[in-house]
């Protein structure tokens, strides 16, 4: 597409008629058919298999239609994206132009599927959005930039940087803004970097403001960037669904990897998230079943952006039965069709069980989540069980035909230090080489990686 391409939108749209013919109080649409929202987005959203709005979109989307300035106080898993990109593709469709969008987010893994979301509602309007996020080539971002996209999905630090050393770019002509996860973002200290920003976007923009909590620091960021808003809500109080079955597995804590490995043998052929507390239990976990012939990939924060993404891909592709994941991804990711959440180490905080479970059981899915407890866990388990507000049954495990794999988990435990010395050893002598690099991404990416080959090899009959 050419710069000076604009949407490719079809037929004239007379959608604001349409809108002021309807009753903005009106509560019950069903279907997107029913919003007056321009056609290319009915039908990307039908070929998206979106048939309904979700709560929140329901809420928000008549708003902003009007013109207001919205809060909408929704988490993650809510259909939030859908209910800021809508309306800002709508009006972007009634009006083309560039550097039209601009949403901001906390981590480089929720503007990736922001894009996403985008890219899909825009799919028949030849529409251009870029993503500036950390961790990825600058003079790329800035010759992306140089095209003008419609929309930026940024994280608040590196889009700075992009203002501040970026010949010719600038947020002049942006007409919507989101500030999306406004908790997060603050929480992550971004404070400094957002009001920046805000500084120099026009003041006649609009402004969508979505946050999963209204802390004190987002009730100040509000005052200070949104115009008369209208609040919307939906239900943040934690409910598990109906479908999803929750139970813990008791077992004393030298026998763990030995159970891991019996539930993930009796889960065999079904996608498991086996969520544990650090970085390098993450890869000691997937050495360990690799080790014992089980395709498993790991996800967490030390790994560079492109291996997060990778190994992401393709665990969704069905490529790798089992994500091993620290809580980097059990927040903000879409993961579909989980079928069990392990908490193999219980998470410390209890709003990161709630994330971690919601990655099953979703939209109507069945689902199950097992909570590990040990000896030494039993203290935070009673606290989490508190939180959910029920006693959860026990999984029943056949402690026999557990115990019988402990020879195997054993050797697979041993294989899996004494890989993790061998790549710790390497990494020591490449930066005594003078090897070290200012590339966090390199450098994470080496010291997080699971070498994938030598398990192929060793792998074999083993399952
Ligand atoms: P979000 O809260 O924006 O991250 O969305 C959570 C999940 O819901 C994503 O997988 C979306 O693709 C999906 N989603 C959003 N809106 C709808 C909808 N109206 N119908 C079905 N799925 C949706």
């Amino acid at each position: 597409m050419s710069e000076s391409e604009e949407l490719d939108v079809g037929g004239d749209e007379t959608v604001e008629e349409e809108m002021q013919e309807r009753d903005d109080s009106d509560d019950s649409q069903q279907s997107y058919k029913d919003l007056p929202i321009a056609n290319p987005l009915k039908i990307a959203l039908d070929s998206l298999g979106w048939k309904s709005p979700t709560d929140i979109q329901r809420k928000v989307i008549p708003q902003a239609l009007q013109g207001k300035d919205i809060i909408g106080l929704a988490e993650t898993g809510s259909g939030k994206t859908g209910a800021f990109a809508i309306p800002v593709l709508h009006f972007l469709i009634n009006n083309p132009s560039r550097l039209f969008g601009l949403v901001l987010t906390p981590t480089r893994e929720l503007a990736f599927q922001i894009n996403e979301v985008f890219d899909a509602l825009g799919s028949n309007i030849a529409l251009n959005v870029v993503c500036i996020v950390g961790g990825i080539d600058m003079a790329d971002q800035a010759i992306a930039l140089a095209k003008k996209p419609h929309i930026i999905i940024a994280t608040p630090g590196r889009l700075l940087d992009h203002l501040h050393n970026t010949k010719g770019f600038s947020l002049r002509t942006i007409k919507f803004l989101v500030l999306d996860e406004a908790d997060r973002m603050l929480s992550m200290d971004f404070e400094k970097e957002i009001n920046e920003l805000l500084a120099v976007l026009p003041q006649d923009r609009k402004t969508y403001l979505f946050s999963a909590t209204m802390t004190n620091k987002v009730d100040k960021l509000q005052k200070a960037s949104l115009k008369n808003p209208v609040k919307v809500e939906v239900s943040t109080k934690f409910q598990t669904p109906k479908q999803l079955v929750q139970q813990y597995v008791f077992m004393p804590a030298k026998w763990k990897d030995c159970f891991l490995t019996y539930i993930v043998n009796e889960f065999k052929g079904q996608s498991i998230i086996i969520f544990v507390g650090t970085c390098n239990n993450a890869l000691r976990t997937t050495l360990i079943l690799r080790n014992l012939g089980f395709q498993a990939t790991c996800l967490h924060g030390k790994l560079s952006q492109s291996k997060r993404l990778g190994a992401l891909n393709k665990f969704k592709a069905g490529q790798s039965a089992a994500l091993v994941a620290t809580d980097v991804a059990s927040r903000g990711l879409d993961i579909p069709n989980v079928d069990v959440v392990i908490n193999y180490d219980l998470p410390s905080h209890g709003k990161d069980y709630i994330h971690r479970v919601g990655r099953t059981a979703r939209a109507g899915k069945a689902g199950r989540s097992l909570s590990f407890v040990t000896q030494y866990d039993v203290e935070a388990y009673q606290h989490l069980e508190t939180m959910i507000g029920a006693k959860l049954p026990q999984f029943p495990v056949d402690e026999e035909s557990a115990l019988m794999l402990l020879e195997r988990v054993s050797e697979s435990q041993r294989m899996a230090t004494r890989e993790l010395k061998e790549q710790e050893e390497s990494l020591r002598k490449k930066k005594r080489k003078g090897a070290g690099h200012d590339d966090r991404d390199a450098e994470d990416g080496a010291e997080g990686e699971v070498p994938e080959k030598r398990h192929k090899k060793q792998n074999k009959n083993r399952r």
